[in-house]
C-alpha cells in the first residue's frame, strides 16, 4: 500500500494535494474535517459537540480523532491501494498514536508537510470564506485557528523530524508546482 500522510497549517492546501495524488495514484482519501463537517452536518448529539468545537476554531479532542481514524484503517475496503490522511495528525499524541496504528497494520507511511507563510494562509481561508459556507472560515476563527495551530500542531514537525520520515515542500506557488513537488517525493523519495 501508498500511504501519504499530509500536515500542514489550516489553509496550506493539504485538501486540494490530496484530491491530486488521491486520483493520481488512485488512493483512499480521508479529510479528517471533510468527516467531521458531514457528522456535523447530520444533526446527531455528537455533530452539535463537534459544531461546537469547530466553529470556536478549537481541536476536536485526541480521543475522539484517533477512534475516527483507528475506525477508519479498520474498516478499509479490500480493494484499497492506499490512504492519504489529510488533517490528522493535528497533535504531537495523535502522531505518537497514528505511528501505533500503522505499526500494528505494518504499513509505512510517507510524510510531507506544506509549508506556507501565514499571510497567505489568512488570505487563502478568507478568500475560501466567501464561498465555501465553512462557519470557521471567518476573520476571528481563523485568528484562533492559527493560534490553535501554533501551539499544538506545529509541534508534530517536529515530532517526525526526530522520530520518522520528515519531507517538506513550499505550498506557497501554484497547485501544480505544489503537486509536482509532492508527487517527486512519492515516487522518489526526494
Ligand atoms: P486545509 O485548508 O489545509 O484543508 P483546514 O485546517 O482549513 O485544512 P480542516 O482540516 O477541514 O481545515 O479542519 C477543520 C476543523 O476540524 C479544525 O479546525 C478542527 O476543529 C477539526 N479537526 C480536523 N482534524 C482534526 C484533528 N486531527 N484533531 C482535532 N480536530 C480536528
Ligand atoms: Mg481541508
Amino acid at each position: 500500500m501508498l500511504n501519504i500522510i499530509l500536515i500542514g497549517a489550516p489553509g496550506s492546501g493539504k485538501g486540494t494535494q490530496s484530491e491530486l495524488l488521491a486520483k493520481k495514484y488512485n488512493l483512499l482519501h480521508f479529510s479528517t474535517g471533510d468527516a467531521l463537517r458531514a457528522e456535523m452536518h447530520s444533526g446527531s448529539a455528537l455533530g452539535k459537540e463537534i459544531e461546537a468545537i469547530i466553529t470556536k476554531g478549537n481541536l476536536v479532542p485526541d480521543a475522539k480523532m484517533i477512534a475516527l481514524i483507528e475506525n477508519f484503517f479498520d474498516n478499509l475496503p479490500a480493494t484499497c491501494k492506499g490512504v492519504i490522511l489529510d488533517g490528522f495528525p493535528r497533535t504531537v499524541d495523535q502522531a505518537k498514536a497514528l505511528d501505533e496504528m500503522l505499526a500494528k497494520r505494518k504499513l509505512n507511511a510517507v510524510l510531507i508537510e506544506l509549508l506556507v507563510e501565514e499571510k497567505e494562509l489568512i488570505n487563502r481561508m478568507l478568500f475560501r470564506g466567501q464561498t465555501s459556507g465553512r462557519a470557521d472560515d471567518t476573520p476571528e476563527v481563523i485568528e484562533q485557528r492559527l493560534r490553535v495551530y501554533h501551539e499544538q500542531t506545529a509541534p508534530v514537525s517536529t515530532y517526525y523530524l526526530k522520530h520518522g520520515q520528515y519531507s517538506a515542500v513550499n505550498g506557497m506557488g501554484e497547485i501544480e508546482d505544489t503537486f509536482r513537488q509532492i508527487d517527486r517525493i512519492v515516487e522518489y523519495g526526494c
